[in-house]
């Protein structure tokens, strides 16, 4: 955690659960990307955490953007970013927030599907498309998989439909997965990427770029490897698969860009037992599921979380968030060590919470408010 936070909780003592972002750790992370992948374009998954600091420091730094919904476009249009800067990633929308979009100067826009197309073809006449391919996630820790992208065949059907109505078909987007450790996952990708430009110049129609997509780690537990290794390994690829006709390429890191740089700080409310001779222990916290940690969903993500007792010896322990919904348990399949000092009222901090947790805080439920957030 950074002497900034530190500092910041120290002096603050703001009450309640809250997250604390650390812009200089973003702007760390976005000078390493610029530096690891140089050739790339960075758009920002701005639903990964949209605070209008960071829109507005990564606008000063030179980044482009990656909106899901018109709300977000709007959000990165204040933060002052020109609408060229921006894409409209999400393979669902309505017709009418594709006109809006297209109205703030908005011009590219991803598919997965003729419908969309068509959508896109009469709302944003003349527009650029991508066409998102489905791409197994294998090895994510946060898989996207079958949701969004068509299979590679019906994608040449999309992005030939797409300019024979009028648009710019402008290549290919993938992404490997969520919090994926694996810098080799882009290269299957790739290789079906230039399968399908292969197939499109056969067709007269010269696509020009490659969406990378996100799927860059944060360091949660494990150790993961440096941006620069994805750097290299997708260079390889690229260099592999397309030969010296390199496209243009985008990334849009969003865990990756701010996961590292947020803390939350949260309280033990409850540590009590299921049974009288039962050694496990559950330990409830005044955050959980519903106040910002949905990625525990599955026990997917496994926080680092830091107590001032973390010398003491540790024990297995249930750790469960405070609403009356038996979903809010956050770790059980695989008990969490946590010092057998822990007492009620104790601080703990829970590291890398700067990506996706803000924005999947619910609004009260249960009367709890949502996740505060400070960002310095
Ligand atoms: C969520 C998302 C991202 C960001 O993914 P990370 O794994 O957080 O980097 C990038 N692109 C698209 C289209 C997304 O939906």
């Amino acid at each position: 955690m950074s002497e900034r936070i530190r500092d910041f909780l120290r002096e603050r003592r703001p009450d309640g659960p809250c997250l604390v972002v650390d812009l200089e750790i973003v702007r760390d992370n976005y000078l390493r990307f610029a530096r690891a992948m140089p050739d790339s374009r960075i758009h920002y998954a701005v639903k990964a955490n949209p605070a209008p600091e960071i829109l507005a420091l990564l606008v000063e730094l030179g980044s482009a953007f990656d909106c899901a919904s018109l709300t977000e476009i709007d959000l990165v249009l204040a933060a002052g970013v020109a609408p060229a800067d921006i894409s409209f990633g999400n393979t669902i929308k309505k017709e009418r927030d594709i006109a809006g979009a297209f109205a703030r100067g908005v011009r590219l826009f991803a598919v997965d599907s003729t419908v969309e197309v068509d959508k896109i073809a009469r709302a944003a006449p003349g527009a650029g498309v991508f066409c998102r391919v489905l791409c197994d996630n294998q090895g994510a820790e946060w898989p996207l998989s079958r949701k969004f992208g068509c299979a590679p065949d019906m994608a040449i059907d999309v992005l030939v439909h797409a300019h024979r109505n009028g648009l710019e078909a402008r290549g290919v987007s993938f992404h490997v997965g969520s919090q994926q450790p694996d810098p080799n996952a882009w290269d299957r990708a790739l290789a079906t990427s230039s399968a399908i430009f292969a197939t499109m110049a056969g067709r007269g129609i010269e696509l020009t770029m490659v969406n990378l997509g996100g799927g860059f780690p944060a360091r949660y537990l494990r150790d993961v490897p440096e941006v620069g290794t994805y750097g290299g390994a997708i260079a390889a690829s690229l260099r592999r698969h397309f030969g010296n006709r390199l496209p243009e390429t985008i990334i849009e890191p969003g865990r990756g860009m701010v996961g590292d740089a947020g803390v939350i700080k949260a309280e033990v409310v409850l540590i009590s037992r299921k049974h009288r001779d039962d050694d496990l222990r559950w330990v409830y916290l005044d955050i959980g599921k519903f106040g910002g940690l949905a990625e525990t969903a599955d026990e997917a993500i496994r926080y680092p979380i830091r107590t001032a007792r973390d010398r003491d010896a540790t024990a297995p322990c249930v750790i469960a968030g405070p609403t009356c919904d038996s979903l809010d348990v956050l770790y059980e399949k695989a008990p969490y060590p946590l010092p057998v000092s822990l007492t009620v009222g104790d601080e703990i901090l829970i590291e890398g919470t700067g990506a996706y947790t803000s924005t999947y805080a619910s609004v009260a439920f249960n009367g709890f408010a949502p996740l505060q957030s400070y960002v310095i």
